[in-house]
């Protein structure tokens, strides 16, 4: 195998968040804070919203994908990673415009607007199996068969410190937020976010959410070490797949610098994507409302009298799932039916 195929570990620093910065500016946004005065009267305290909905490929992944790719030795030819969508987006745009080859692999939970996303930047898209485990086994192939590399969507250190980047924005702008809400899946935004937004003021509390079907990240710090868990169709598809078994820094770093995860349902999730729609006229997928739903559902009474912020993490959502949605039809997610609900009823 030539050198630059393994890719290093390290333990993620504010330092290397910074250097993050500085590799990925005319790549990814700096991005919007912007007021939600709707969520404000629902939260009693200001709320403001992080609109990563607004970067270049609709979805913060390009942050931690482009730091990655920007950072490969120079004799890399292709990268390869598994994606549930949005990261192999941000592979794909980091590895054009580097000029190198990217595959992206993914499961056949993934919705056809994130495929089509993906070609059109010019990426490979493999669709394996019904898991993140079996894109991922596909991935590591690649990699060993055709000198790719792995560039994962979570668990590693330039990717965490690329999505860091949005806690230094968020608190640049406004040192006084008390709370951010991370939506979490594989937990590279939560982990950099808290590493980066804790480490300018330590008082800050990061509170991951996910869906309460497949949350991979709470099951596993419940549990002590990282577990398996069961994917099934959800709204905030963005949030599907496990850890890994082999999680090397993102289990570890959520497990000691988030102050909590919140679980949101399925039924909460469709009604905060109603609310972003109706009440701030913002489309964004399921994933990126998770912070919307836990506030909306009174499930974070311990809010303090701080500012709260959320990530608004992307807006590639299936146009027509989305708008079955914000016309309140029934959606069928597997073999669980959410129940059609006009916005406000
Ligand atoms: C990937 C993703 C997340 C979760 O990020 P993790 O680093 O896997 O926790 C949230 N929202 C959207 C839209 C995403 O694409």
């Amino acid at each position: 195998m030539q050198k630059s195929i393994m890719r290093q570990v390290f333990e993620p620093t504010l330092g290397d968040v910074l250097a993050a910065r500085n590799a990925i500016a005319g790549t990814a946004a700096r991005t919007p804070l912007a007021p939600s005065p709707h969520m404000t009267r629902v939260a009693g305290r200001d709320f403001l919203l992080k609109l990563e909905i607004v970067q270049p490929i609709g979805a913060f992944k390009i942050r931690g994908a482009a730091n990655a790719v920007f950072n490969l030795a120079p004799d890399v030819g292709g990268v390869t990673c598994c994606s549930t969508g949005n990261h192999g987006r941000g592979v794909a745009f980091a590895a054009a415009a580097r000029g190198i080859r990217a595959v992206v692999c993914m499961s056949s939970l993934v919705p056809q607007a994130k495929v089509d996303g993906i070609r059109a930047l010019g990426g490979e898209v493999r669709i394996i199996g019904k898991s993140q485990d079996d894109a991922l086994a596909e991935s590591r192939r690649l990699c060993a068969e055709e000198g790719l590399v792995e560039i994962s969507p979570f668990d590693d250190p330039l990717v965490i410190a690329g999505q860091g980047t949005i806690g230094l924005e968020i608190l640049e702008e406004r040192p006084d937020i008390a709370t951010i809400l991370v939506p979490l899946s594989g937990g590279g935004l939560a982990a950099g976010v808290a590493l980066a937004a804790k480490a300018i003021n330590p008082a800050v509390r990061v509170v991951g959410v996910s869906m309460d079907r497949g949350a991979a990240m709470k099951a596993s710090i419940d549990a002590g070490h990282p577990v398996a868990i069961e994917e099934v169709a959800s709204l905030a598809d963005s949030l599907g797949g496990g850890i890994g078994l082999d999680n090397r820094l993102t289990f570890r770093l959520c497990r000691d610098l988030l102050d909590g995860i919140v679980l949101v349902s399925e039924e909460e999730i469709y009604e905060a994507m109603q609310t972003l729609y109706y009440e701030d006229r913002l489309v964004a997928e399921g994933a990126s409302v998770v912070g919307i739903a836990a506030v909306q559902a009174g499930k974070l009474t311990d809010l303090d009298d701080g500012p709260v912020a959320t990530i608004i993490t992307g807006r590639n959502v299936d146009m027509s799932a989305f708008t079955r949605v914000v016309s309140g039809g029934d959606v069928v997610l597997g073999d669980l039916t959410v129940k059609g609900k006009a916005h406000g009823a």
